[in-house]
């Protein structure tokens, strides 16, 4: 008890180092108090991990876990251009695990917090009845300028679409990290290091409000992701193959479509409208009236496989 109550006040006081001004009141209360700047929409989301279903105990260290879990609500705020606020994060642990685990859980997410100016207000700690999976919740909350969050409705025919980076790779990385096995090439340890530092792209969140009609995190996959955006838009699209990935071959390609876990955005410009500056950004194809999706390969056009990111199990 002693332990656990030293223990929630490391958590405390390591949440308030993080403090932004629009945290009234953060850990401690009954509740947290968050006041948006003058003007802005909170944008809330919610995501949850769960231990063989999202991540492997034996492969993939606590730390890495917490700054995913953080990460999969801050690419959310990213893809909404939203400016990270703060983050409440509830776990299920099975009886005894090892109190170094939650620690090294809880440093991984405020560290990944800490990176976009995030802090942490709440959460709460529970253990199972029965043995089990670790389960993780986060809520993300964030603020943008009333009316101008990002949405995935506002692709129209002609509008080009974008990604922030090569795809796939964060798959790859978790192939590498699940099989236990060492990088070979530069491609890999990029790879391997995007599995287990992922970051999600906030900067360029925000900067797409002004430039871009919509937008989504590739979360599931680019096929699975971008079929959501065209859906919400009523239109449809071609991306042409070539320009996902840097690695050559159908494996890459397949990740690059189906991996998941990239937290890239995905979004659509305008014509005439330019990409903000300063962004490693590739243009991948574009959006068409009819609603279907096409894959150009190889100079052939093909419908886009359905697919997505099922847990891993392809
Ligand atoms: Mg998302």
């Amino acid at each position: 008890m002693q332990a656990e109550l030293a223990w929630l006040e490391w958590v405390r006081r390591a949440a308030a180092r993080a403090a932004r001004p629009e945290i009234r009141l953060g850990i401690g209360d009954d509740a947290a108090i968050v006041r948006p700047r003058r003007g802005c929409d909170l944008v809330l989301t919610t995501d949850l991990m769960v231990e063989d279903v999202h991540f492997l105990r034996r492969r993939d260290p606590a730390a890495v876990c917490g700054r995913r879990l953080a990460t999969r609500a801050l690419s959310d705020l990213a893809a909404m251009g939203a400016e990270p606020l703060a983050l409440l994060v509830s776990s299920v642990y099975p009886p005894g695990l090892p109190a170094a685990w939650p620690r090294q859980f809880v440093r991984g997410l405020l560290q990944a917090a800490a990176e976009a100016g995030a802090q942490l207000i709440g959460g709460d700690v529970s253990s199972a009845a029965r043995a089990g999976g670790i389960v993780l919740d986060v809520i993300g909350a964030g603020q943008a300028p009333a009316g101008q969050a990002l949405l995935r409705s506002g692709a129209r025919p002609g509008h080009r679409l974008f990604v922030s980076g090569p795809l796939g790779e964060a798959a790859l990385g978790r192939e590498l990290v699940h099989s236990a096995r060492s990088p070979r090439t530069a491609i890999e340890r990029r790879a391997r290091a995007r599995h287990l530092r992922p970051r999600a792209r906030w900067e360029l969140g925000q900067a797409l409000r002004r430039s871009a009609s919509a937008a989504i995190d590739i979360s599931d996959g680019l096929a699975t992701d971008l079929r959501h955006l065209c859906r919400a838009s009523g239109v449809g699209a071609e991306i042409l193959a070539e320009s996902l990935c840097d690695a050559a071959g159908q494996d890459a390609l397949d990740r690059a479509l189906f991996g998941g876990e990239d937290y890239e955005l995905l979004f659509t410009l305008p014509p005439g409208r330019e990409p903000p500056a300063g962004f490693a950004l590739r243009q991948i194809g574009r959006i068409l009236p009819a609603r279907q999706l096409w894959l150009i390969q190889a100079g052939r056009r093909l419908p886009l496989p359905a697919g997505g990111y099922q847990h891993w199990a392809r």
